[in-house]
């Protein structure tokens, strides 16, 4: 049997494909547009040229893929060969989606912050940078900034106004999906300080944020309109604060840790409309976390 030209299409080369992602970054070759998942793009249109050729391709997500080909805001060819520059570096940024809606909240083990107004809050601050704060806009939230860094202070992961940049470093993990961002690393050291990695070996709850060697420095997940849940671990030399799904613990120097659990009940059932919420509409210099917990600056 002959193949008829016409309706015959190989499959796309393995290393025209690879080559072609490489080239986007590893993400929609758009500069506007934060997807991952990608498909291959024929500028040369296949039922005219008939042809997997790379520098008439690109990686671009479905939804770009739909407004090339058409849709009432269409994406002209020259745009979309003004995107075929190839990137150094697999992009190490991140976006986190949050539709808008009341009330805005950041939930925290199980305990929901939120600002009764005012443009904002910080959660809580150890340091420049080690700290949570959000940013309020009507119906909308953002996270204003949110930091974690080593023993050293180097930042591994900062996420400002809802874009999140992770250092490209050996060890360092990220993970995203339309809604959640989740950077892990391994627990040594160089990560996390020796003093608090010994409690995370060893006390119960912290040593449930150990999984397989690697800690989750930070877990930012969409759980709800205008909601965000925040899981994390931050450490400034002998202070530090750890949230994860069911608890808020804090150390202090002297004292060492306090953990709050809001309610008693676990929340595996994924109810979370009872948890308590805690509205803050003070100064901004004292953070959310100092001023329910009562306690001295961290
Ligand atoms: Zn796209």
């Amino acid at each position: 049997m002959t193949k008829n030209k016409s309706n015959y299409r190989p499959a796309v080369p393995p290393e025209t494909k690879r080559d072609l992602y490489r080239e986007a970054g590893n993400k929609c070759a758009n500069p506007g547009c934060p997807n991952r998942l990608v498909e291959l793009h024929h500028i040369h249109e296949w039922h005219v040229y008939q042809t997997h050729d790379a520098k008439h391709m690109i990686a671009i997500c479905p939804t770009c893929h739909g407004h090339a080909h058409y849709g009432e805001m269409k994406i002209e060819e020259s745009t979309i060969r003004s995107w075929k520059k190839a990137r150094p570096n697999p992009s190490n940024t991140g976006y986190l989606y949050i539709e808008p809606g009341p009330p805005p909240r950041i939930l925290m083990g199980r305990i929901y912050w939120n600002r009764k107004d005012g443009d904002g809050a910080i959660v809580f601050q150890l340091s420049a940078r080690n700290q949570v704060s959000f940013r309020v806009i009507p119906g909308n939230i953002l996270l204003a900034s949110l930091v974690v860094s080593d023993p050293v202070g180097n930042a591994i992961v900062e996420l400002r106004e809802n874009h999140l940049i992770h250092a490209r470093r050996e060890g360092v993990k990220f993970e995203q999906r339309p809604g959640q961002l989740r950077v892990t690393v391994p627990a040594t050291d160089e990560f996390v300080s020796c003093a608090m990695i010994d409690n995370f070996q060893t006390s119960y709850p912290l040593r449930l944020l150990v999984k397989e060697e690697r800690i989750t420095l930070i877990d930012i997940q969409v759980i709800d309109i205008g909601t965000v849940q925040v899981e994390g671990v931050w450490i400034e030399g002998d202070r530090a604060v750890v949230a994860n799904a069911d608890f808020v613990y804090i150390h202090r120097p002297g004292i060492g840790f306090n953990g709050w659990t809001g309610y008693d009940k676990v929340r595996g059932d994924k109810d979370l409309s009872n948890l308590p919420l805690v509205t803050f509409d003070g100064p901004l210099e004292i953070s959310v976390m100092q001023a329910f917990f009562k306690i001295p600056a961290f």
